[in-house]
């Protein structure tokens, strides 16, 4: 309807609805959305893939309204009756659930699995509450050290979100974060990231040279918000740039690298520093190394768990710090579990690391102690 008009969009849509009735496996059929359809099928289905391969040659064919050929996009959920639900409300969300999944994998059809329900339910649930953690108090931003490797010093901290939800419990980041970012919710969480950082930088008293991280996504990097809330920020705190480090993975700036890639530009020159979070997962151009703006590169814990037993892992890890180096960049080790790691870490002049092995992420309060236990460790530039 939105490309081709009212009229045409309904003509398109009878054929389709056409060839779904005429597919008729013995099963049912219904349109459940704008371009979601459900079949519900009466037997248990053993040859799925014959099936699948029928249904596609049924709607692969662009329809003709007229004498122009429409090519289609639409999605199928399918589901197995009573197999997969008796009641009809249950049928047709898993339907609709199914549908949903097929267009996330850009196909034609699901069928519906065991799961798949439930997982949507609670990521409805999630999104839901989530939206109000940050009035109701339920987030809480741990520290976790950011250790100079020859010195033992700290010299800083990532700060990392835990949401402690009245209705769900704990959900942890790994859930919430993707979910958040899907939504757009992400953007609040930010804010409020931002905003209890800069509370933390002055509770600490932050000397000159502490810096603390926090992680951006794609959407807050290119997002307005976050200009303003430093804005704000920085009336009450003008040093807020020498202490806060911006940590961005490489997916959120390829997304659209241009805005990205100013964006950061425009970060670095009111004097943020920005890290490469991440780093060897993603992309890892090297093309695109040399066009981040960036300041230090973090390297994933991926490549740090086997970095003292496999031989592959300590070579890639030495090249990524070489590289960096020559570009100017610093490099942080990220999971460092063990005292073996620190060592080879230290040989291979990586600057700063993060891990259990120093310290696992903590509340604002046992960080506070933790850098009193270290007093003469905090770097004083
Ligand atoms: P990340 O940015 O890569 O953060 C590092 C993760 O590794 C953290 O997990 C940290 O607790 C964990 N970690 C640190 N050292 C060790 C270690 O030695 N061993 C092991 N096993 N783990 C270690 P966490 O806090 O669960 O966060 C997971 C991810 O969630 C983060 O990965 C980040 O992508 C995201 N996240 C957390 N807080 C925020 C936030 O405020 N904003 C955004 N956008 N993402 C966040
Ligand atoms: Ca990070
Ligand atoms: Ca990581």
């Amino acid at each position: 309807n939105d490309t081709l008009g009212q009229e045409v969009g309904d003509l398109v849509l009878k054929q389709v609805a056409q060839r779904i009735i005429d597919f008729d496996e013995q099963c049912l059929s219904a349109r459940i959305g704008g371009d979601e359809f459900a079949l519900v099928f009466e037997q248990e289905l053993s040859e799925k893939h014959k099936l699948i391969q029928k249904l596609y040659s049924f709607l692969e064919k662009p329809v003709k309204v007229g004498e122009s050929d429409y090519p289609v996009s639409f999605n199928v959920g399918a589901v197995e009756f009573p197999r997969q639900g008796k009641a009809f409300d249950t049928l047709l969300r898993r339907a609709q659930v199914s549908a949903q999944e097929a267009k996330r994998q850009h196909d034609f059809v699901f069928f519906y699995t065991e799961g798949l329900d439930e997982q949507h339910l609670r990521k409805l649930d999630i999104l839901e509450h989530l939206d109000y953690a940050a009035e109701n108090d339920e987030l809480t931003l741990l520290l976790q050290p950011k250790i100079e490797t020859q010195s033992g010093k700290t010299i800083g901290a990532e700060a990392l979100l835990r949401w402690n939800s009245e209705k769900l419990g704990f959900v942890g980041p790994d859930e919430f974060i993707p979910l958040a970012e899907q939504s757009g919710l992400i953007k609040k969480l930010t804010q409020w990231v931002f905003r209890q950082s800069a509370d933390y930088l002055r509770h600490l008293n932050a000397p000159d040279g502490f810096s603390l991280s926090i992680n951006l996504s794609a959407i807050d990097l290119l997002s307005d918000e976050i200009l303003s809330v430093i804005a704000e920020l920085e009336e009450d705190m003008p040093a807020l740039n020498r202490h806060l480090v911006l940590e961005v993975t490489e997916s959120a700036i390829v997304s659209d690298p241009d805005a990205a890639i100013e964006r950061l530009n425009w970060l670095r020159e009111k004097g943020y520093q920005v890290s490469i979070d991440d780093y060897g997962t993603g992309y890892s151009s090297l093309a695109y190394l040399k066009r981040f703006p960036m300041d230090s590169l973090k390297i994933d814990k991926a490549f740090i768990d086997d970095i003292t037993t496999s031989s592959k892992d300590r070579s890639m890890v030495a090249s990524i710090i070489g590289m960096a180096h020559n570009l100017g960049l610093k490099v942080i080790a990220e999971g460092v579990e063990s005292e073996a790691q620190l060592e080879q870490l230290k040989s291979l002049e990586c600057e700063y690391i993060q891990g259990f092995y120093y310290a696992k992420p903590m509340p604002a309060d046992s960080f506070i102690e933790f850098i009193k236990q270290h007093t003469a460790d905090v770097v004083d530039v």
